[in-house]
């Protein structure tokens, strides 16, 4: 088995599924007492969301490579950022090191593509739903169509994301006010809709809508936990 790298704490709330879902996976597929190699390396999200807020990705691009950097050298085969947000400094990261960084959107998209969807909206923070790191890569890399909230919603859920659940704080005004954007970009002609936050899964279940969800954190634990168990043959 492979040892996975995890760049966690952003936030912490979140962090705690990537290593629950990986160890759930790990046993489900080889049973027993088998559970995952794991090297995680959580940071100060304070810091971080400090620095996002001054536009200083150079900076959490320092941090974010420094704590990577030891995560190859205590022993991982690959690297997970955990968190869509700060793939904005994914290649910088990527040339701090030299393990692979399993990239979030990519192994998104690939699990969109394998369900036959080509039309899907993406909820994030304001830096995931505008900026063209994550949803350019999504439309030019693999040839979505990625709807976003009007102006108005992704405020609502750049808000909650950051004052509720990155505190660990579920409202059932936010999961209420989530469903009815969810619903509104369904009518609007998206086939699915894609959590592309790492904690929006802890407002927002499959249960709660008949819209289809992609829930990044859990497919991009899933991703790791099939690379480390089935090394792709070289
Ligand atoms: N975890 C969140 C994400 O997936 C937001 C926190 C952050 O800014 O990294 O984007």
């Amino acid at each position: 088995m492979k040892t996975i790298g995890l760049l966690g704490g952003m936030s912490w709330e979140s962090t705690l599924g990537y290593y629950q879902t990986i160890n759930q996976l790990v046993k489900e597929s080889l049973g027993g007492l088998h559970s995952a190699k794991i090297i995680l390396n959580s940071i100060d999200f304070a810091e971080i969301e400090k620095l996002q807020q001054q536009e200083n990705w150079q900076a959490t691009a320092e941090i974010l490579s420094r704590a990577a950097k030891n995560i190859e050298l205590a022993g991982a085969d690959f690297l997970l950022i955990c968190t869509n947000t700060m793939h904005k400094v994914a290649p910088e990261i990527a040339q701090a090191i030299n393990i692979p960084i399993i990239h979030i959107a990519d192994a998104t998209a690939e699990h969109i593509i394998k369900q036959g969807f080509t039309k899907v909206a993406l909820l994030g923070t304001a830096y995931t739903m505008q900026q063209d790191f994550y949803k350019g890569r999504l439309i030019n890399n693999y040839g979505l169509s990625v709807m976003t909230p009007d102006e108005n919603d992704q405020k609502v859920v750049h808000q909650v994301i950051y004052n509720e659940l990155c505190l660990g704080r579920i409202c059932q005004q936010s999961k209420n006010n989530f469903l009815k954007i969810i619903n509104k970009l369904s009518e609007q002609g998206a086939q699915a809709i894609i959590l592309g936050c790492t904690e929006i899964g802890l407002l927002i279940k499959q249960q709660d809508t008949e819209v289809p969800l992609f829930d990044t954190s859990y497919i991009h634990a899933k991703k790791a936990v099939e690379l480390a168990i089935f090394p792709p043959m070289k």
